[in-house]
């Protein structure tokens, strides 16, 4: 991330979220970004995983600059490399639990999304829960679910953002454990936005954030 900077515009205002933002994340590493509420780190993450498009600066991710890239690449560069966890879990509301698992696999064309999927809701422990909507699932399920989801597509990087933010202690710990499993297992660059200065400490690097910049490291 290089000299980043991002301006919201609407109602005739502007609003400057992050101000000439640098930062390298090494792969392979843990990393959490905490920060005030309203602080842009949400903005960032977004940002970085090429949901968004910065207003000013560079990102390249796992060797892609997403700088030019329209929409759908963005879309592309993003199902080959990236897991995201949403704040507020995003899951599609028509499909079910399963479905909503199989998405990034089926966009990969893979043969055995179905299987692959069952797998992991039983790693995040839903495993009977496979045929429900998100309506039907506690907040706590859908967060495993969109966790379920972020890993289908074995990302090379996850960003979450409060990943544990909704659960409880227990399940929150499980998450937890998934979350660095997957880093010390397959090597998954994990960033993390969270809160909970508890789990931020179990990262190997704190970047802390205010009023849209990087304050420390
Ligand atoms: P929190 O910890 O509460 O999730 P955050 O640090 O993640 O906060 P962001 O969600 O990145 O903060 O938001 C940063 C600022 O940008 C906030 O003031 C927010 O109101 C504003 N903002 C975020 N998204 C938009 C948008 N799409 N349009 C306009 N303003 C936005």
């Amino acid at each position: 991330v290089r000299n980043v900077s991002k301006v919201y515009r609407s109602g005739g205002r502007t609003l400057d979220v992050l101000q000439a933002i640098s930062l390298e994340v090494e792969a392979a590493s843990t990393v959490s970004i905490v920060g005030p509420s309203g602080s842009g780190k949400t903005t960032l993450l977004g940002l970085c995983a090429g949901l968004d498009r910065a207003t000013s600066g560079s990102i390249v991710l796992n060797g892609t600059t997403l700088d030019e890239l329209s929409e759908d690449e963005r879309a592309y560069v993003r199902n080959q490399s990236v897991g995201f966890v949403f704040q507020n879990f995003q899951l599609l509301p028509t499909l079910t639990a399963l479905e909503n698992v199989m998405v990034p696999l089926e966009l990969r064309g893979d043969r055995n999304s179905r299987t692959i999927a069952m797998t992991l809701l039983d790693k995040v422990g839903l495993a009977d829960r496979g045929h429900h909507y998100p309506v039907q699932l506690s907040g706590g399920e859908q967060q495993r679910v969109s966790i379920a989801r972020a890993f289908s597509n074995s990302p090379k990087i996850l960003f979450a953002d409060e990943p544990t933010g909704n659960l409880d202690a227990e399940t929150g710990e499980t998450i937890e454990n998934l979350l660095f499993e997957l880093n010390r297992d397959a090597g998954t660059t994990l960033v993390l936005v969270t809160h909970d200065l508890e789990l931020a400490s179990k990262t190997q690097r704190i970047i802390r954030m205010k009023g849209g910049r990087i304050i420390a490291p």
